[in-house]
C-alpha cells in the first residue's frame, strides 16, 4: 500500500476528480479525503477518522466494506485467469455462473444478461438495443426515448442526455435531440399544493400522453425510469404511478427500461425494484449492487420479447455489432458471484427492508417536525430529508445558500457521511444493507444535531 507524503500535492496537481469544482479543488479550497480502509458500514481515512458511511460510497457498497469472501474470490480469479474476452461465444466459469445467478433472480419474463462495466455504459447498451429492435421490426422512425426530469441514468453522451439534471447538460451541448424529458413523479414538488397524490399521478400521466401525442407514438421507442428516483432526490413514486404509466406505454407500444442500478439486488427490501412496484420492463439496467462495487461490473437484462427480435436481427444481419473489451470481465464476474452469495447467506435483502424501514421511522421522529424540514421520505434502505425555507408555503432556500452541503458538512464533523443531493436542499441516506438498528439511531440522532446546528 502506498504511504506517501506527496499524495496531497500529487492529488491537486494530477488528478481530475469527477463531479468536483475543478478550480476550487486545484486552488486548495475543496477538502481532500484519502480513504484507506473500511469494515461493514464504516470507512477510515488516512488522518485516522472513522466514519459511518450512510451513503455506502455512491449507494453501491451494499454488503458493506471489508468483505473477505469477495476479496478472496477476486484474488483467486486474478491468479487463475485475470482476463479473457467474451466475444464470439467465449466465457469463463465466473461470468457464466453470474449470468445464471442473475437470471435466477430477475423477473421471470427476462431472458439474457449482457455485461458492461458501469451503469452508464449499460444504459448506452440499452438504447442501442432499443434502436436495433425497432430497426429489425421495420420501424426506423420509432427511436425517441422519454426520460423524466430528475432521472439519473449516467453521464455519457446518450446517458447524460437521459439524465434529467441540468448540471449534467449545461455547457456539454446535451441533451441530444432523440431524448425527451417528462414530469418527475415527485409529489413533494407537485406543481399545485392542492393536488392529492391521485391528482398528481393523473397529472404525470396526462403530461406523458400529451408528449406522446405531440411527438407521435410512432416516433417514440422507449421510456426509461428508476423505480425510485435516486440522484434526483431519492423520491419514491406516488401510489399508483407505475401502474398508470405502464398502461400508457403498453397502449402506444413503447418499451420500458427499468434503471435498477440503485434498486437492483435488494435496496428496496426486494431483489428488484420492478418486483416492488409491479413493473414489467423490457430491459433492466444493473450495476452497483451487482458486485457491491468490489469490482466494476454492470449489465443489461433483456426480456424474452426483445431477445427473440435480437436473434432474428443476427440471422438477417450477422453478429451483433456491439461489445466492450471488458464485457463480463472475469474479475468483476467473480466479485459478482461472491457478492450475490453473501447477500443470500447474510439475508441482506431482508435486513435492507427491515432496518431501512426503521431508519426512515427514526429519521422522521428525529427531524420530521423541524420547521425547515419539508419532507422525510424513503423506501427500503433509502431515505431522504428535504429542507425548505418555509413549510406552509413550501418555499425553497436559494441554491446559493448551500443549505444541503452545510448539513452534510455538519454531519461529517460528527463522522457520519450523508450525501447532499445535487438539485435541491436534500440530504440523502443509502447505507449498506448490513446497517444495524444502533447505527440507524446514530445516523438519525446526528442528523438532528446537524439540523439544529445549521438551521437552529
Ligand atoms: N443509473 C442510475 C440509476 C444511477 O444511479 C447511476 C449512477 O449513480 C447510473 C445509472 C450510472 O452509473 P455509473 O456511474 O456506474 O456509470
Amino acid at each position: 500500500m502506498l504511504k506517501n507524503d506527496m499524495l496531497e500535492q500529487w492529488d491537486r496537481e494530477s488528478f481530475f476528480h469527477p463531479s468536483t469544482h475543478l478550480a476550487e479543488f486545484a486552488r486548495g479550497n475543496v477538502a481532500q479525503r484519502i480513504i484507506t480502509g473500511g469494515t461493514n458500514c464504516h470507512i477510515e481515512d488516512r488522518d485516522g477518522n472513522r466514519m459511518l458511511d450512510a451513503f455506502a460510497g455512491l449507494y453501491c457498497v451494499n454488503v458493506g466494506y471489508g468483505r473477505q469472501d469477495i476479496a478472496e474470490a477476486i484474488a483467486a480469479q486474478a491468479k487463475e485467469l485475470a482476463y479473457y474476452h467474451s466475444y464470439v461465444g467465449h466465457g469463463t466459469e465466473a461470468s457464466i455462473t453470474l449470468a445464471k445467478m442473475i437470471m435466477d433472480r430477475a423477473p421471470a419474463h427476462m431472458s439474457k444478461v449482457y455485461f458492461g462495466m458501469s451503469g452508464s455504459d449499460a444504459n448506452e447498451t440499452n438504447i442501442k438495443l432499443v434502436w436495433y429492435y425497432n430497426n429489425i421490426l421495420g420501424r426506423p422512425e420509432k427511436k425517441k426515448i422519454i426520460s423524466r426530469w430528475r432521472g439519473y441514468h449516467g453521464s455519457g453522451l446518450m446517458t447524460g442526455s437521459l439524465t434529467g439534471l441540468h448540471l449534467f447538460h449545461n455547457k456539454f451541448d446535451l441533451p441530444l435531440n432523440q431524448v425527451l424529458h417528462t414530469e418527475a413523479p415527485y409529489y413533494f414538488r407537485r406543481p399545485d399544493l392542492a393536488m392529492s397524490e391521485a391528482d398528481f399521478v393523473a397529472h404525470c400521466v396526462s403530461e406523458l400522453e400529451k408528449m406522446i401525442e405531440e411527438e407521435g407514438a410512432d416516433t417514440i421507442a422507449a421510456f426509461i425510469g428508476e423505480p425510485v428516483l435516486g440522484t434526483g432526490g431519492i423520491v419514491p413514486p406516488p401510489a399508483g404511478y407505475w401502474d398508470a404509466i405502464q398502461k400508457v406505454l403498453e397502449k402506444h407500444d413503447i418499451l420500458l427500461i427499468a434503471d435498477e442500478v440503485v434498486t437492483g439486488f435488494g435496496r428496496l427490501g426486494t431483489m428488484f425494484g420492478s418486483e416492488h412496484y409491479g413493473l414489467k420492463p423490457d430491459l433492466i439496467t444493473i450495476a452497483k449492487g451487482l458486485t457491491s462495487a468490489y469490482a466494476p461490473l454492470s449489465g443489461s437484462i433483456v426480456s424474452e420479447k426483445m431477445w427473440k427480435v435480437l436473434e432474428r436481427g443476427t440471422d438477417e444481419n450477422g453478429a451483433i455489432g456491439h461489445g466492450w473489451t471488458y464485457s463480463a470481465h472475469p474479475i468483476g464476474a467473480a466479485a459478482g458471484v461472491a457478492n450475490l452469495k453473501l447477500i443470500d447467506e447474510l439475508n441482506l435483502v431482508q435486513n435492507a427492508g427491515e432496518v431501512g424501514a426503521y431508519l426512515n421511522k427514526v429519521m422522521t421522529e428525529a427531524v420530521g417536525s423541524h420547521a425547515n424540514v419539508g419532507d422525510v421520505r424513503g423506501e427500503g434502505m433509502l431515505c431522504a430529508v428535504e429542507f425548505v425555507k418555509d413549510r406552509d408555503s413550501r418555499t425553497f432556500f436559494d441554491a446559493g445558500d448551500k443549505v444541503g452541503p452545510q448539513l452534510a458538512a455538519a454531519l461529517l464533523e460528527q463522522n457520519v457521511i450523508a450525501r447532499a443531493m445535487p438539485q435541491g436542499d436534500i440530504l440523502g441516506f443509502a447505507p449498506p444493507f448490513c446497517l444495524t438498528h444502533e447505527e440507524a439511531d446514530e445516523v438519525a440522532g446526528k442528523t438532528a444535531i446537524a439540523v439544529k446546528k445549521v438551521l437552529g
